[in-house]
């Protein structure tokens, strides 16, 4: 069965996020940037279920130049058999759905069994185009996935639930998204990164994907941001030094701030 992982390209964690003042988007050239951390997991999953029942594991990424070095070459290190990028300046400013378009129709070029994704990205946190892709696909869509068991034509797995999880089962082909921890991500091996540069990496551009410029980027995304603005700076803590009265001061704090 060939899987698809979808893997995104974010701004490292630590590093410091800008927003660009002329069109609110997220500066994503000024600092390091990093595979989206939960996708490890998704690359993770694709590579046990193809050690489990063979086919190809290829994974997809809309983004700039960067994010083939960032994403596509980091899963492929990782084990993945080929990459595809969409790359196009149209697409800058893509939402959510503008971004589960264009994979839609990037995967409707490809065959497959499965579709995973993880189940935010670290940057935006939407959690939207999971679904939205399903739907764009007309597949199964099961979120938030912390097992998979794959059985000729049918995926099981666990969906995790306040209080513990349901299990689900669907046709393939479907689209599912993971959660950290369903899994325990391996690490690259220098054979793995060496051979990653050989691996073939398809570009598309978005004539290649076949999409509708009115669609996506900044001027054809569903959303707009409107204003944004920086978060304020930290108010520093009130120091309590106990003479014993320090739990009395502690629970009117709590008390006025409404923690209690
Ligand atoms: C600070 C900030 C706030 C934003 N707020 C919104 C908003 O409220 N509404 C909105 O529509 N857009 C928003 N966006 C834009 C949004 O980030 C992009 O459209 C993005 O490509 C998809 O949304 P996401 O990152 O939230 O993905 P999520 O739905 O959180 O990502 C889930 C999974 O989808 C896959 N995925 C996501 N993006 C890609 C990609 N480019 N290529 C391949 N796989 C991918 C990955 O597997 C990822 O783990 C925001 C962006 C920023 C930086």
């Amino acid at each position: 069965m060939n899987i698809v992982v979808c893997v995104k390209r974010v701004p490292d964690t630590a590093a410091e996020k800008k927003l660009d003042p002329s069109d609110h988007t997220l500066d994503r050239e000024s600092g390091e940037s990093i595979l989206n951390p939960v996708d490890e997991y998704g690359v993770e999953e694709a590579l046990r279920l193809r050690e489990a029942h063979g086919g190809e594991v290829t994974v997809l990424t809309m983004g700039p130049a960067g994010a083939e070095k960032n994403a596509v070459r980091k899963a492929l290190a990782l084990g993945a058999d080929r990459g595809v990028l969409v790359k196009d300046d149209g697409l800058a400013g893509s939402d959510a759905l503008a971004t589960a378009y264009v994979l839609a129709l990037a995967l409707a070029q490809m065959e497959f069994g499965l579709v995973i994704l993880g189940s935010e990205s670290t940057d935006a946190r939407t959690s939207l185009v999971p679904q939205a892709l399903a739907q764009l696909l007309g597949l199964p869509g099961i979120t938030y996935v912390s097992k998979v068991e794959v059985d000729g034509s049918k995926v099981t797995v666990h969906r995790e639930q306040e209080g513990g999880h349901w299990v689900i089962e669907s046709e393939l082909p479907a689209v599912i998204s993971v959660v950290k921890g369903i899994n325990e991500p391996r690490y690259a091996t220098l054979k793995g990164i060496m051979s990653a540069k050989q691996k073939p990496l398809e570009v598309l551009s978005g004539e290649d994907a076949g999409l509708d410029p009115a669609e996506v980027g900044l001027s054809g995304s569903k959303t707009r941001i409107l204003a944004a603005e920086a978060r304020p700076p930290k108010q520093k803590g009130k120091l309590v030094k106990d003479e014993g009265h320090g739990h009395v001061e502690l629970a009117d704090f709590l008390q006025q701030n409404k923690f209690i």
